[in-house]
């Protein structure tokens, strides 16, 4: 028991503080086998089992690593009790999942293609990573992924993991975060193993998926060991596919020929996805989980969480676990009470003149310009992101939107949201204009 505590003292400096509150201090240690090297976590319930699963099991088996220098699996189990139907499976574990069949362990079987919800901010990178999934090693090699926390791109690697597999069964995937591939040379070194190493990561893959990978900046040992491997595979053809939080050429402190590699193949980014996009995420997400999830619940929360698809979900599962143990129905009023730090005191809606208000004082036009007839652009791209303001803040339905601004048919209002998603991805200064009236009609 000891060392679960030594680990939650490890993971209070790992995970952030929000998290480490809400899903990592409820956990409670049932019990450690040393022997077969499993460690059995209660948790309150299979919501919040599945979301430390997949967000927090890697942390907690590095951490375990780190102490005992052994793998450990990780099995949950509920502590139940408020909820009969529950306490009545309150020994089950919540998991393993049965995973089809030759899928590597490391991979998250949720962190699917299927499950992945596209629009115009992540499709290139969507796009490319089916394509190295279909014919891994001939084109795009190396794929390298890359873009801000929480926006897929762990996800993306995994989908190609598991695509791979299932269209390939000979082929053998290898996922690692850098962190595991560093750990793993030290050891290597350290217990005179390399070329148990090399082989693991040179002979015996086909397939190389490497998440975060500038974790390896700074590491000399780990930089040149990854540049043989690089060369190994990609000579070979074998696929190698990367995510990193920052564009190969702005990752400080890596070596020269290993930044030359990442750019040799596709770079594709991921960046926070539009509204419309959000609120497909959570239904979808909902839908998986078998959480009924209204409408206008889903709206108000893509309206507040805009910048992390993790923090996204991580609002619905909090908001699920909440009606579950109040017992309540997921309504708006829910929403103000469980999630009132997240969406804060803008959950006031905005009205739409005062978006048009806005707008106008932004783009020096007048409310009649921007609701009438005119088609000069100095008119339309205000006009569009006012239409687009109004769908992300207001509860306005499509045809209402189109109504406002000169009855317009809904979909000029559909073209006009897309038009300003590409624009606000073109033209980052047109992304800060656009967001600082956001950040203003909040306040407000
Ligand atoms: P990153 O590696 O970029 O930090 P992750 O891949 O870990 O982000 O994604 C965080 C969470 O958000 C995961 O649960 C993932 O399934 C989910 N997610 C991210 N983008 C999407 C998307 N486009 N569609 C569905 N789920 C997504
Ligand atoms: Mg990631």
């Amino acid at each position: 028991m000891d060392l679960w505590k030594k680990t939650l003292d490890a993971l209070q400096s790992r995970v952030k503080p929000y998290d480490f509150q809400h899903w990592i201090l409820p956990i409670e240690c049932d019990h450690i086998d040393d022997q077969n090297n499993e460690i059995v976590l209660k948790v309150p319930d299979d919501t919040h089992g599945r979301w430390v699963e997949e967000n927090f099991v890697r942390d907690i088996r590095q951490t375990l690593r780190s102490f005992t220098e052994s793998d450990y699996r990780v099995r949950f189990t509920y502590y139940g009790g408020y909820d009969d139907d529950r306490a009545a499976t309150a020994d089950k574990p919540a998991r393993p999942k049965p995973e089809p069949a030759g899928a590597p362990p490391e991979l998250i079987g949720r962190y699917r293609f299927e499950a992945f919800v596209d629009g115009p901010t992540n499709q290139f990178a969507m796009t490319a990573a089916r394509a190295v999934a279909e014919y891994p090693g001939t084109r795009y090699n190396p794929l390298f992924i890359f873009g801000g926390v929480g926006l897929g791109k762990t996800h993306l690697l995994h989908a190609i993991g598991h695509a791979v597999v299932e269209r390939y069964p000979e082929k053998r995937v290898f996922y690692v975060t850098s962190e595991t591939y560093v750990n793993d040379l030290i050891s290597a070194i350290r217990n005179d193993k390399m070329s148990a190493f090399r082989k693991r990561y040179r002979d015996d893959c086909d397939v190389l998926l490497i998440d975060d990978i500038q974790f390896i900046a700074g590491k000399d040992r780990s930089q040149e060991e990854f540049f043989h491997i690089f060369n190994t595979l990609h000579s070979s053809h074998k696929q190698i596919v990367m995510t990193s939080d920052q564009l190969p050429a702005s990752i400080p402190d890596l070596e020269d020929r290993v930044k030359s590699r990442l750019q040799w193949g596709l770079i594709a980014d991921v960046k926070p996805p539009g509204f419309e996009t959000r609120v497909a995420i959570l239904k979808r997400k909902a839908e998986a989980d078998g959480i009924d999830l209204p409408d206008d619940v889903a709206m108000l929360i893509a309206r507040h969480v805009t910048q992390n698809v993790r923090e996204l979900e991580g609002a619905l599962m909090r908001l699920d676990a909440s009606a579950r143990l109040m017992g309540r129905p997921m309504d708006i009023d829910l929403v103000s009470q469980a999630l009132g730090d997240l969406i804060g005191t803008s959950l006031r809606r905005v009205q739409p003149e005062a978006v048009v208000k806005a707008i106008c004082a932004e783009f020096k036009v007048s409310a009649t310009d921007l609701k009438g007839p005119r088609r000069h652009r100095n008119i339309t791209v205000p006009r569009q992101i006012a239409m687009y303001l109004v769908r992300e803040l207001c509860d306005e339905s499509l045809p209402q939107i189109g109504a406002l601004f000169g009855g317009r048919d809904h979909s000029t209002v559909i073209n006009a949201l897309k038009r300003v998603e590409a624009m606000r991805d073109a033209d980052p200064s047109m992304r800060t204009r656009i967001e600082g009236v956001r950040r203003q009609l909040r306040a407000t």
